[in-house]
């Protein structure tokens, strides 16, 4: 998920399609080439982090100038990645053009992607976010600190649990806070061993190994030094 601000959701169906994307009508030629390139640097990135993904397609990648159709996703978000059909959703995209947040957006959701093709088990919450968040290089608001940091892994986890699902503006802001901490969680154990060490630890959760199993075996952690890192 990513944030930024408004935008009404509305139906659109896209028109045009191209090799790297699809493109809803409203964009410009300019916004479409811009699309074209976050794509061909996503597949490039996550093909080097994910290197075992060659051999899986890539997803579907549409473009939205306004809300994507279904009307379900927040429009605090930019991107949706859709598992079912392996599809990501872009929308708002002047707006993320406008302030600088296309290619971080296209490459969070590739992260999902990703992750989704790796295994079916699920990551904890705040592993998935703070990998996509830190993979993909996404700026985050770093200034504001009205939400308390959550102190422990396990409320950390809760917070996405409880504000992750909410569109309003209040679950926005307190995400602030906790993608902040995922980020470094995931910073701290990705910059300890390398990101094909943490990538491998990623897979082993995928495949369906409990967490304190894999944390201890990949990185001889129990989950509460985690918390310490908080
Ligand atoms: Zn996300």
């Amino acid at each position: 998920m990513t944030s930024l601000v408004l935008g009404l959701l509305c139906c659109i169906q896209p028109v045009s399609i191209h090799a790297n994307g699809e493109f809803a009508a409203g964009l410009s030629p300019d916004q479409i080439a811009l699309c074209r390139s976050a794509v061909v640097l996503a597949e490039a990135r996550m093909g080097q982090i994910f290197p075992w993904l060659h051999t899986h397609s890539q997803p579907l990648v549409r473009f939205f100038p306004a809300g994507a159709p279904g009307g379900n996703a927040s429009p605090w978000v930019g991107g949706i990645y859709h598992a079912t059909d392996h599809r990501i959703d872009i929308q708002h995209v002047p707006v993320l053009v406008s302030q600088g947040r296309l290619e971080w957006t296209v490459q969070h959701e590739y992260v999902h992607a990703a992750l989704a093709l790796t295994g079916n088990a699920r990551l904890p919450v705040w592993l998935e976010e703070g990998s996509a968040i830190y993979l993909s290089a996404q700026a985050l608001d770093e200034t504001d600190h009205s939400i308390k940091p959550a102190r422990s892994i396990a409320r950390l986890e809760a917070g996405f649990r409880t504000y992750g699902a909410s569109r309003n503006q209040a679950a926005w802001i307190h995400l602030k806070t906790y993608n902040r901490q995922a980020r470094s969680v995931v910073a701290a154990l990705a910059e300890r061993n390398g990101l094909e060490h943490f990538t491998g630890f990623l897979r082993t959760l995928k495949n369906g190994t409990p967490f304190s199993q894999a944390l201890a075996s990949w990185y001889s952690l129990a989950p509460d030094e985690l918390s310490a890192w908080l």
